[in-house]
């Protein structure tokens, strides 16, 4: 399609869009049950519009945004244990894990350097390995999470990093960090942490009594975290964070660019020019809602979660993978399980699908109401097939 050599009026530019854009799913029809991303907060969207033009990646121009960006990761350090860690607001966890190899690559100097992941990790460090020319072990997992024994036997000369999972991509279960810890201080290599799901619900459910096993700087291995603040931090896309324990751990992936406007500071994420509306808007939201109003949320998709579970047990013909840790459960179901998943999609649910199973994550935007409509649709359609 050409553009127009006229401009179209906003009448008919509401017309188009709203044609095109009404194909799109919607986070508010609460079917949207497999994503981890959810409606951002409506305060935060509106905060997000009024800064569009600020670019963090000219970060001399916009000292006010950058000191934004320094007192988030200040607050997300203390809530980690770690409030003296260096950090940024980047675009996802994929930035974050890609810039925790970049980081880890540059500053071991290692000739053939290796990298451990669980074999559940998310594909945005097999991305990472291929551009960075770094070679991945991937360790396998006993129920779900990493196993320490077969990873510790993997440590070589080569080794410079291992990865664990704070939320788990297929059903949100946490790597036991304690032990990653200490492989990773005694076999003297970095370890990071892949929250980008689990960082913004982890510690505030460990707050309100849940028994979780916690992932931080608290643990002395660990040198660096992401934390998506786009998923469970309800804040507007692209918005994500990562931490570093210490600054000499980014110091070689910092590339001076001397021509800004704003003076040379460098920086090391990936992408040059880019929103500083993402900061402004984060910040907004930690600092206006506050612990209490993300422990909220974290108890009610809890609720909403325990919820389902239940429900689901009491369902013949369905396996459930995981009793929930956090706000997601697996599950599959025992005839016909691919036809019953084809068709809840017709019904409209967008649900995830994994080769040994279905997600349901139960994000900010789903409520009780939304739950009971799925298992509604589950119950009819594992009835109508198992006939
Ligand atoms: N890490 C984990 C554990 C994830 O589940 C995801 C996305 O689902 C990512 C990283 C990548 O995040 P993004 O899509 O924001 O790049």
């Amino acid at each position: 399609m050409l553009m127009n050599e006229y401009g179209l009026t906003k009448n008919e530019i509401s017309k188009k869009l709203n044609s095109l854009l009404s194909l799109d799913e919607t986070f508010t029809s609460g079917k949207i049950i497999g994503s981890m991303c959810t409606e951002p907060d409506s305060y935060s969207k509106y905060i997000y519009s009024k800064f569009l033009e600020k670019n963090i990646g000219d970060p001399g121009l916009f000292k006010g945004t950058l000191l934004l960006e320094k007192q988030i990761i200040h607050q997300l350090g203390k809530l980690l244990f770690y409030p003296r860690c260096s950090g940024f607001v980047v675009s996802g966890g994929t930035e974050a894990n890609i810039m925790s190899m970049w980081s880890a690559r540059n500053y071991s100097n290692q000739k053939h350097p290796e990298v451990l992941i669980p074999s559940h990790s998310h594909h945005s460090f097999d991305k990472a390995a291929d551009l960075l020319g770094i070679k991945l072990v991937k360790i396998p997992c006993l129920d779900g999470i990493v196993d320490c024994n077969s990873l510790e036997k993997r440590i070589n000369q080569n080794t410079i990093m291992i990865v664990g999972v704070a939320g788990t991509t297929p059903l949100g279960l946490i790597d036991p960090i304690p032990e990653l810890s200490d492989i990773a201080r005694d076999n003297s290599i970095l370890l990071h942490i892949d929250a980008s799901f689990g960082g913004f619900i982890i510690p505030f459910l460990k707050d309100s009594n849940y028994d979780l096993p916690l992932y931080s700087f608290k643990f002395p291995g660990v040198t660096s975290i992401s934390l998506d603040s786009h998923k469970m931090g309800s804040a507007p896309i692209p918005s994500s964070c990562i931490l570093f324990r210490n600054k000499n751990l980014i110091r070689d992936i910092k590339i001076n660019v001397g021509y800004l406007s704003g003076g040379n500071e460098p920086r090391p994420t990936l992408l040059g020019t880019s929103p500083g509306a993402s900061i402004i808007s984060l910040w907004t939201l930690l600092n206006f809602h506050g612990q209490l109003g993300y422990r909220k949320t974290a108890v009610r998709c809890m609720n909403n979660t325990n919820y389902l579970y239940n429900e689901l047990l009491k369902i013949p013909n369905i396996t459930i993978i995981n009793k929930p840790t956090l706000n997601i459960v697996g599950f599959k179901i025992n005839y016909n399980h691919r036809l019953i998943v084809k068709a809840l999609r017709q019904k409209g649910w967008s649900i995830s699908i994994f080769p040994t199973h279905i997600r349901f994550v139960s994000m900010p935007h789903i409520n009780r109401k939304h739950v009971d409509n799925f298992l509604k649709d589950l119950k009819i359609l594992i009835k109508n097939h198992s006939k």
